[in-house]
Formats: C-alpha cells, sequence, structure tokens
C-alpha cells in the first residue's frame, strides 16, 4: 500500500505495526492495543445569537488497559473521528512510555474558537461536558481531560465548574479535568509543562556526545539554532525555556500570520508578548518577515520544531528540510511518508510521543493532587528548611567558617510545588529518553527513534494484558 495521504489514524497505525513485530507479543494481543475502546460521536445543539447551532464533537477512549482514560479536547475546525482516535492512540503510548498510569484519550469539538466570543465558548465547553457527563466519559476514575490545541486553563475551569455542579458533593470531583487555573485546583507548572518537557527532551538528547558525532553537530543545547512553528502554549514555552534555561538561538518563528527571521535570536520573551499586544509577530521589530511562514520550516537550523498541528512536514516539503534533527512537539507533525524520506536521508525525528509528553505527566501529578487533597511540598518544605539550616549551622560550626546569607537562604530552602513537579517532571524526561534509546540501541534493525519509542510503549501495555490475565 502506498503510504501517501493516508489517515492520520492509519498514520500512527503503521507506526504501531512497524514497531510490533520487535515486541514477540501475540497477534490477538496487539490487535487488541491497537484498537479504539471506545468512541463517541455526538452532536448538540447550542444557541448562538439566537440561532441554533448543531455542533459537532468527539470523545474517543482508545485503551483501558489502565483507567482512567486521559487525554486532551482539541477545539478545532479540522477536527473528525479519524484525527481524535489518532490523538487518542498516541496518547496510550505516551502514557505507557512515560509511566504515566493511565489508558489513553482524547477530545475535539469542530469550531474555530476564534470566530464565537468568550460566552459562546463557555456555553459549548459546559454543553460538551454535560454529554460527557451524561454518557459516563468523564469522571476522575473514568476520564480525565485536559488542555489541547485551541483550549486553555480557562476552558479547562468550565468542565471542572459544570461536572462539580451536576456531581454535587462529589469528594474527588477536582481530578475530572487537569490544567485548571492554580486557584481551582489547577498545579503550578502545568501551563508551562509540555514546552519544559521538550526542553528536558532536547538537552539530554543532546548531551550525548556519541550520537551527535553521528549527525555532525557539536555537543549540548547552548548555541543550537532553532526555528519553532506555532506560538502557542507548546512553542511559546519551548521557544522561552530553551534560550533562557539552555542558552539555544530561536532563529525564526513561524505562526499563521507569517515567519520571522533573526539569526542572533529573536528574543522569545519580547517576542511573545508582542503578539500578545498586537496579534501578530509580523511587526516585531526584533526579526525580519519571511516570504510566508512556510519557508521558516526549511531554513538551515540544527533542530526543527513543528508546534502547531498536524500534517506540517510532507513528502512535498520534505526534500527541502535542512534540520538535522526534528522535535515533534505537536502531535502527528511528520507524516508518514515524509518521516521514512527524512530518516532514510539521516536525520533524527524525535517522536511526538515522547517529546510532548511532559503535559501529561504533570497532569497526572495535577490529578494526584487533586485526589489528596493537598498541596506538594505542602507537609514537607518547612521540615526540610529546618533540617537543611541545622545541617549549614553545624558546618559553620565545626568549619569556624560563616557562609554568605544569600547562599545560605538557597542551601536552606525547602521544595516548593512548582521544584518538586519540575524535578519530577526532569527525571520523567530523562528517564524516558533513556529507555528509547537502549530499546534502539539493543535492537540494531529498528531504524528510527518513533519505532524505538512505539516497541517500548507497546511492550508495556502489553505486560499489563499479560498481568490483568487477559491475554495469558
Ligand atoms: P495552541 O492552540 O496553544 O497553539 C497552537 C498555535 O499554532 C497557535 O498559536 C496557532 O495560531 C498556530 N498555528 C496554527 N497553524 C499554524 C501554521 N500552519 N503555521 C504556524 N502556526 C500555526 O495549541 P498547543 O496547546 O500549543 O498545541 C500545539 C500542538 O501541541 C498540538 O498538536 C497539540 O496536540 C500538541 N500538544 C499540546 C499539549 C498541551 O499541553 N497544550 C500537550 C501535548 C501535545
Amino acid at each position: 500500500m502506498s503510504i501517501k495521504n493516508v489517515s492520520f489514524f492509519k498514520s500512527v497505525e503503521r507506526n504501531f505495526d512497524k514497531a510490533a513485530h520487535f515486541t514477540g507479543l501475540p497477534k490477538g494481543l496487539l490487535e487488541q492495543i491497537k484498537a479504539c475502546n471506545a468512541v463517541y460521536q455526538m452532536h448538540f445543539p447550542v444557541r448562538i445569537n439566537g440561532e441554533y447551532q448543531v455542533i459537532e464533537a468527539y470523545r474517543v477512549q482508545h485503551s483501558h488497559h489502565r483507567m482512567p482514560t486521559k487525554g486532551g479536547i482539541r477545539y478545532s475546525m479540522s477536527v473528525d473521528q479519524d484525527e481524535v482516535m489518532a490523538l487518542a492512540a498516541l496518547m496510550t503510548y505516551k502514557c505507557a512510555l512515560v509511566d504515566v498510569p493511565f489508558g489513553g484519550a482524547k477530545g475535539g469539538v469542530k469550531i474555530d474558537p476564534k470566530r464565537y466570543t468568550d460566552y459562546q465558548l463557555e456555553r459549548i465547553t459546559r454543553r460538551y461536558t454535560t454529554e460527557l457527563v451524561h454518557r459516563n466519559f468523564i469522571g476522575p476514575g473514568i476520564d480525565v481531560p485536559a488542555p489541547d490545541y485551541g483550549t486553555s486553563s480557562r476552558e479547562m475551569a468550565w468542565i471542572y465548574d459544570t461536572y462539580q455542579t451536576l456531581k454535587n458533593g462529589e469528594l474527588d470531583a477536582a481530578a475530572c479535568v487537569t490544567g485548571k487555573p492554580i486557584t481551582l485546583n489547577g498545579i503550578r507548572g502545568r501551563t508551562e509543562a509540555t514546552g519544559r518537557g521538550v526542553f528536558y527532551g532536547i538537552r539530554e538528547m543532546l548531551s550525548i556526545e556519541e550520537d551527535m558525532q553521528k549527525i555532525g553537530i557539536a555537543k549540548g543545547i547552548a548555541g543550537k539554532r532553532i526555528v519553532i512553528q506555532g506560538l502557542g502554549n507548546v512553542g511559546s514555552y519551548t521557544g522561552l525555556i530553551c534560550q533562557n534555561e539552555g542558552d539555544a538561538r530561536i532563529i525564526a518563528v513561524a505562526e499563521y500570520e507569517g515567519a520571522i527571521y533573526n539569526e542572533h535570536g529573536l528574543d522569545m520573551a519580547a517576542l511573545i508578548q508582542h503578539r500578545k499586544d498586537t496579534g501578530t509577530i509580523m511587526t516585531f521589530s526584533g526579526g525580519k518577515p519571511l516570504e510566508n511562514r512556510q519557508v521558516a520550516l526549511e531554513l538551515d537550523c540544527d533542530i526543527l520544531i513543528p508546534a502547531a498541528l498536524e500534517n506540517q512536514i510532507t513528502s512535498e516539503n520534505a526534500p527541502r528540510i535542512k534540520a538535522k534533527i526534528i522535535v515533534e512537539a505537536a502531535n502527528g507533525p511528520v507524516t508518514a511518508d515524509a518521516n521514512d524520506y527524512l530518516v532514510k536521508k539521516g536525520v533524527i525525528i524525535v517522536p511526538d510521543m515522547y517529546i510532548n509528553a511532559g503535559g501529561v505527566t504533570v497532569s497526572y501529578f495535577e490529578w494526584l493532587k487533586n485526589l489528596s487533597h493537598v498541596r506538594f511540598g505542602r507537609m514537607e518544605k518547612r521540615f526540610e528548611h529546618n533540617a537543611f539550616e541545622k545541617l549549614v549551622n553545624a558546618v559553620e560550626k565545626y568549619t569556624g567558617k560563616t557562609i554568605d546569607a544569600r547562599e545560605k537562604l538557597i542551601l536552606t530552602k525547602g521544595a516548593d510545588e512548582i521544584d518538586l513537579v519540575n524535578s519530577g517532571l526532569e527525571e520523567t524526561m530523562i528517564t524516558a529518553y533513556h529507555t528509547i534509546r537502549d530499546t534502539w540501541k539493543a535492537n540494531p534493525k529498528i531504524e528510527d527513534m518513533r519505532t524505538a519509542g512505539f516497541v517500548s510503549a507497546i511492550g508495556k501495555v502489553g505486560s499489563d494484558y499479560m498481568n490483568l490475565g487477559i491475554f495469558p
């Protein structure tokens, strides 16, 4: 079968099949892991400007091998059953890969959020949530949504409020959705988690000299020339953190309205603020406009980070891609045929199922926080501070030297919620990177990092089914 123009879901299935035979799992079990367990397509009416509009929406639960299922909700005109199924399947493999104990799910509402007022979006979100509650497709132990393309903590707050209203008195109601505002049982670090996770993943990968030598680039993220597509949640935090904490150079950014370039590096904080203020990146004085948004993807650079939507690098533009590494911050940005072409050319493609797993990892922390009804760090922060202070005092006493007051403050700080979240995220991204790398190295027939990721993820889901005794 030609792999050109296959659907997004077929493309995920194809990646699965490429990896499946390396796992040694029985055929029937592989078929079960691959299948979407539950697909709920809905249509509901919402009154907009005095007229009724029928809204098409979905929630797909790909795998129930672990409960609850988990995955974002997308608001976009590209939403259809195939897309939501593909994204739900990716969530299963993503969660398995980073040891987040959920099955995969995804939701989608086929609307262009830019065409609605805040009030109208709230009505759509609340109506969608009501549908999910009525069909038992949402709940702390059932299915837990999160933000995705076109949604943010605001929509999650509406979902939480609607759920809580309909399920009055449910003690764990806050755990029905993640990515909520901090003041509404959210967690510090969730908004930037996906971008931060992308940074940790890139940094880890670039720290291994042996691997970087193979593609002819120097070790380390500092100074690397990066191009980013999409300055939404994922793209903006990826750029900001790679620049501020990794000392990388973001030489170009592409957005809906066009693309801009600066060889010395764009000031990401200023650029993000500029787009917030003016609605465009094109008038930003710190960069030069490019011909169109597509050419940014084809610039000479070390790392290309598509962080907008799927199907951005295709068989059409792949021959013009010059990046040595493509980091799939978005879900499915490289089509199956483009992937094969680029891998053969020696480009390393860091797969979505690994690199954008930071969001679901911190969502997992938020869910745990909601179930335990206590902020991370609340019990131990002061205890740690006191213990460190005793230690520092003892060092001063026995050495006869005084430690500088500022340094003392740093040394004796107990961990806050944000410290624990970021450290848990960093640990997760580093461990998962080495899981993929070890799988890849252990089997020289595996062609690319994506296949290695799938092998590892399928193995973990498969072992769950085996342990459940469903496939003895
Ligand atoms: P977002 O809506 O916050 O941002 C997406 C941005 O991409 C928008 O600013 C949009 O204008 C821009 N864009 C759209 N089409 C474009 C194009 N052709 N060229 C350039 N820019 C374009 O969405 P997000 O939450 O940042 O999600 C982006 C991707 O990351 C999606 O694929 C999503 O599934 C994936 N993802 C998101 C999260 C998360 O936590 N938000 C987690 C994992 C994966």
